[in-house]
């Protein structure tokens, strides 16, 4: 039997990413936002219905970068989701912010908005939720938090690129949204990232911290660092988008097919379909809860079998190592957050796997509760 990776990267066809970089040969430039990156940039902010994309060589450095775009003040709190990858909390940090945990719901596992104003002090200065699995957050009450109490609000939506609530693309809530576009996202450019936005100051700031701030042959105007995508970045970018919407079909058709096997299952609670959102099917959590076996059991059963499943995401971030004595760290303030990082996975998730290993996966976590 073949083993199943959790994830497997879309890519294009290969001659078709030949062709789109053969005007690279010709032109020796590799980077340094040349015609792919250009091209690539204006594709986005019409996909994506945006006024400003800046491309990004990583998601994280997008992130880091236009939250010191913000210029808040050292020592700021910052409300956030310790339900996350690591990049979601070290990006507040590294900008000598503190990161405050705000638990999840426990319907999508986004921010519960409900808690997040016993979170505000006078020293907050912004939110930075996640819509985490492609789930959209409560971006209406978000945006009337924020707004009441004059916090900046940018959205983590790594997970959710090409999703649309009511019919508005993700990248047009809060101040700004972060994407990333790395080798396991629905839709990548190898490595790379982007940030949204509609405030037109805030372009030459980001392009100044992506770019050393360079501005001219003989004009540096600001400390920046280096964070600019390549040319291929970009290329792939390209290749990948004309694709996308046969990805997602074909992400849909692996989702519908694990929901006909463990839809009421007792015991396992898996992420319904948002009202008004339009998914990308990024990844698919399943919570054993009650089930006869528990999580840990039943990644064990499937790693046994050479299927890949992930603790995504445990341990929360508010329990890394590296948080360890700080005031706001520990799982316990976060309760729900730390019952669904307990006793979640998320189960292989790509647009080529086969219905047939869908069932073969199924019928593994299905054995382990008889
Ligand atoms: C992938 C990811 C990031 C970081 O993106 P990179 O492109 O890998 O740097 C940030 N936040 C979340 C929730 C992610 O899943």
């Amino acid at each position: 039997m073949n083993n199943i990776l959790v994830t497997r990267s879309s890519m294009p066809p290969f001659e078709e990413y030949c062709e789109e970089i053969k005007k690279l040969w010709e032109s020796h430039w590799l980077t340094n936002m040349g015609v792919e990156h250009k091209e690539f940039q204006a594709e986005l902010e019409e996909f994506l219905v945006c006024p400003h994309v800046v491309l990004y060589t990583n998601g994280h450095l997008a992130l880091e970068n236009v939250i010191a775009a913000m210029q808040f003040p050292k020592g700021g709190e910052v409300i956030t989701t310790p339900f996350t990858f690591a990049s979601t909390t070290h990006a507040i940090v590294r900008n000598g912010l503190t990161p405050v945990f705000c638990d999840v719901n426990p319907q999508d596992y986004t921010m519960d908005v409900e808690k997040i104003e016993g979170l505000i002090t006078d020293r907050t200065v912004a939110i930075v939720p996640v819509h985490v699995y492609g789930n959209m957050c409560d971006v209406d009450a978000i945006d009337r938090i924020a707004k009441a109490r004059g916090l900046k609000v940018i959205y983590d939506a790594a997970h959710a690129f090409a999703v649309r609530y009511k019919g508005i693309s993700s990248a047009k809530f809060g101040d700004a949204s972060m994407f990333s576009f790395h080798a396991t996202k629905v839709f990548n450019t190898i490595e790379g990232g982007a940030v949204c936005f509609k405030d037109d100051s805030l372009v030459a700031t980001l392009n100044d911290m992506k770019n050393f701030g360079i501005r001219g042959a003989e004009r540096v105007v600001f400390v920046g660092g280096n964070a600019k995508m390549s040319e291929f970045q970009a290329a792939m970018g390209i290749c990948n988008l004309r694709h996308l919407g046969e990805e997602i079909a074909k992400r849909k058709r692996v989702v519908e097919r694990y929901w006909s096997h463990l839809e009421d299952v007792a015991g396992i609670k898996l992420c319904k379909p948002q009202a008004d959102v339009e998914p990308n099917y990024a990844y698919f959590p399943v919570v054993f809860d009650g089930f006869k076996a528990t999580r840990d059991d039943v990644f064990k059963a499937l790693a046994d079998k050479g299927i890949g499943a992930r603790k995504y995401f445990y341990p929360l971030t508010n329990s890394f190592e590296c948080y360890v004595g700080w005031p706001t760290a520990g799982a316990k303030k976060t309760p729900v957050a730390a019952y669904i990082a307990d006793r979640v996975l998320t189960l292989p998730m790509y647009a080529d796997l086969a219905l047939e290993d869908v069932d073969r996966i199924c019928e593994t976590i299905l054995s382990c509760g008889k």
